[in-house]
C-alpha cells in the first residue's frame, strides 16, 4: 500500500495499492496525451473517438471487470470505478463508451451466458477488438423497462425479432449487440428474455443517431429489427429471466455511472480551482474571498462524500454481495453532486463558465446525464426504497 501520489482536488477513501496508483497514473496520462487535446473538436462534431477507443482496448479497459483466462484485465470494480473516473475527468463521453461497452454488454454475457456463448463473445470485447451495445430503452419504455415492446418469437432453430431500442449507447459502432425481448407477454417482466445480436445480421440496423446536449462524443442510437433472425443458440440466459438479468446487470453498471459522475464533477472541480486562482476582481484573485472558499469547500466535501457512497459499492461488488442498494445510492448521490458542483463551476467562472474556451460549460452539459441514465434519480430512490423497506417485515 501506498499514500496517493497523483495530485488531485479530492482524496481516495482508502489507501490505493501500487498497482491501482499504476493504473490511475496510465490512465491519466493518456487522457492527458490521447483525450484533452481532441475533445472539443469531438464535442462539436459529435465525432466518435474510434482511435481512442482502440487504443483503450490496448490497454485493457476494454475488459477491466473480466477474468485474464476471457481476455480482461482481471481487475475488479475498484480498479474499473477508478478508471472510468480517470477518464471521465477529461472526457465523460469516453467514460459512458467504456461504461456501456464492460458494465453493460459485455457483463451481460459473462453473467448469464453459458460457458459457450462466454468462450465465443468475451475475449473479443473484453480485449477489444470488438466494441459492445447493450440495449433496453425503448421508445416508449424507459423507467418502466418491463413494459418493452420490442418482441422475439421462436421460429425452428431461430429466434424472429422485431422492434426498436431507443437511446442505445455504441449503438452504430457495437459489434455485438445484448437486446432485451419479449418472449412471452402473458409473463410480464418474467416474459423478457436477452439475445446476443451481431453487427451485419440481415434485419438488423442502427437507426437516428441522436444529436445531444452532452457526452457528444459518445454514440446514442437507435436499434431496429425488422424480420430478425438470429440462431436460436443466442439466447442469453434462460428465457424468460432477461429482465431479471438486467437489473443484475444494473447493479454493476450503476456504480460506473457513479464513477462517470465522479469524474466529470472532479474535472469541473479542478478547472474551477485553476480558475479562481487566475481570475482577479477588486485587486485580488477571487479565490481569496471567503464566499468563493465556501463554494469550493462544498463541492470539495460532496465530492468525497460520492466518492466513500461509489467505493462502498465496489468493494462490496468486488467481495461478491449484492449490492443493489448500495450501487443505487452511489449513483444517486454521486450523480446529484455532480450536477450541483458543474453548476458552481460555471458560476465561480462566471461569463467565462458559459462558453466553449473553458471546460466548466462542456462538464455542465454532460454531467446531466448521470441523473438519467441506468435510472434516473427518482428510479433510483424507489429502489432504495424497496430495499430498504425490505429490511423491516410488515405486521399483519
Ligand atoms: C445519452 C444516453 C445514453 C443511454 N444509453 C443507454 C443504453 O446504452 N442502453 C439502454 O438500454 N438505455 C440507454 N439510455 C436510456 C436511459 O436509461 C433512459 O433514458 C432512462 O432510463 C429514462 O427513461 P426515459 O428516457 O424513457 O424516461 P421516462 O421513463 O419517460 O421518465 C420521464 C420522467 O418521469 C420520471 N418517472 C418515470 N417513472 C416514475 C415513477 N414511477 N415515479 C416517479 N417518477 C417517474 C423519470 O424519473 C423522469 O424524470 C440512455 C439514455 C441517454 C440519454
Amino acid at each position: 500500500m501506498t499514500v496517493p501520489q497523483i495530485e488531485t482536488a479530492t482524496t481516495y477513501p482508502f489507501l490505493l495499492t501500487e498497482d491501482q496508483e499504476q493504473l490511475r497514473r496510465e490512465i491519466r496520462d493518456f487522457a492527458a496525451r490521447e483525450i484533452a487535446p481532441n475533445v472539443m473538436r469531438w464535442d462539436e462534431a459529435s465525432e466518435f473517438p474510434a482511435e481512442v477507443v482502440q487504443k483503450l482496448g490496448h490497454m485493457g479497459l476494454l475488459g477491466v471487470i473480466f477474468p485474464v483466462e476471457y481476455g480482461g484485465a482481471g481487475l475488479g470494480y475498484v480498479d474499473y470505478a477508478l478508471a472510468i473516473e480517470e477518464l471521465s475527468a477529461v472526457d465523460g463521453s469516453i467514460g459512458i463508451i467504456v461504461a456501456a461497452h464492460n458494465s453493460l454488454c459485455t457483463n451481460h454475457i459473462f453473467l448469464a451466458g453459458s460457458e459457450e456463448q462466454r468462450r465465443r463473445y468475451v475475449p473479443g470485447l473484453a480485449s477489444g477488438a470488438k466494441l459492445g451495445a447493450w440495449g433496453l430503452t425503448e421508445p416508449g419504455s424507459g423507467s418502466d423497462a418491463g413494459s418493452a415492446r420490442t418482441t422475439a418469437v421462436r421460429k425452428g432453430d431461430c429466434w424472429v425479432l422485431n422492434g426498436n431500442k431507443t437511446f442505445i449507447t455504441n449503438g452504430h459502432y457495437a459489434d455485438v449487440s445484448v437486446v432485451i425481448a419479449v418472449t412471452d407477454r402473458s409473463q410480464g417482466t418474467h416474459g423478457l428474455s436477452a439475445f446476443v445480436v451481431e453487427k451485419g445480421t440481415p434485419g438488423f440496423r442502427a437507426g437516428k443517431k441522436e444529436n445531444k446536449l452532452g457526452l457528444r462524443a459518445s454514440d446514442t442510437s437507435e436499434l431496429i429489427f425488422e424480420d430478425c433472425e438470429i440462431p436460436a443458440e443466442n439466447l442469453l440466459g434462460k428465457e424468460g429471466e432477461g429482465f431479471i438479468d438486467s437489473m443484475r446487470v444494473l447493479d454493476g453498471g450503476r456504480i460506473s455511472i457513479a464513477a462517470l459522475s465522479l469524474g466529470i464533477a472532479r474535472g469541473a472541480l479542478e478547472a474551477s480551482l485553476r480558475y479562481v486562482k487566475e481570475r482577479r476582481q477588486f485587486g485580488k484573485a477571487i479565490a481569496e474571498f471567503q464566499g468563493i472558499q465556501w463554494k469550493l469547500a462544498d463541492m470539495a466535501t460532496e465530492l468525497d462524500a460520492a466518492r466513500l457512497l461509489t467505493q462502498r459499492a465496489a468493494v462490496l461488488k468486488d467481495a461478491g454481495h449484492k449490492v443493489t442498494r448500495e450501487s443505487s445510492m452511489a449513483k444517486l448521490f454521486a450523480s446529484e453532486v455532480a450536477v450541483r458542483i458543474c453548476d458552481e463551476a460555471v458560476q465561480l467562472h462566471g461569463g467565462y463558465g458559459f462558453i466553449k474556451d473553458y471546460p466548466a460549460e462542456k462538464f455542465y452539459r454532460d454531467v446531466k446525464l448521470c441523473t438519467i441514465g441506468e435510472g434516473t434519480s427518482e428510479i433510483q430512490r424507489m429502489v432504495i426504497a424497496r430495499e430498504i423497506l425490505k429490511v423491516v417485515p410488515s405486521r399483519g
